[in-house]
């Protein structure tokens, strides 16, 4: 069978293993998942992380616009779980939830 190249910088479960394991350990145990694959999401991931620093310094000397927080809550799920100002600024709760109901109750179901 073919692969094709596609990247999975969404997929939470495989990027817990992308972050957790090396590239050799990760292109073993997916085996149905290439090198560029693999590639291509690195440096998307890449990407991101600059863009994080970027907003990060954008929030640091306090001018950071709205359409720059909302790319930043677009980006919440690549934010590092201790990194807590960008958390805090992409509206992520401590608990995990992106938002909670009126009453501020706990919306996060765990898997
Ligand atoms: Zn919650």
């Amino acid at each position: 069978m073919e692969k094709l190249i596609a990247s999975f910088e969404n997929d939470k479960d495989k990027m817990a293993d992308f972050n957790r394991i090396s590239k050799e350990e990760f292109l073993e145990s997916y085996s149905y998942i290439n090198k560029d694959s693999y590639d291509l999401t690195k440096s998307i991931i890449d990407k991101i992380k600059e863009r994080l620093e970027y907003l990060r310094q954008e929030i640091e000397a306090e001018r950071i616009s709205y359409g720059e927080i909302a790319e930043l809550q677009g980006l919440a799920d690549h934010i590092d779980k201790g990194d807590v100002v960008l958390l805090e600024w992409a509206g992520v709760k401590e608990c995990g939830c992106t938002y909670h109901d009126e009453n501020d109750n706990c919306t996060n179901i765990p898997s």
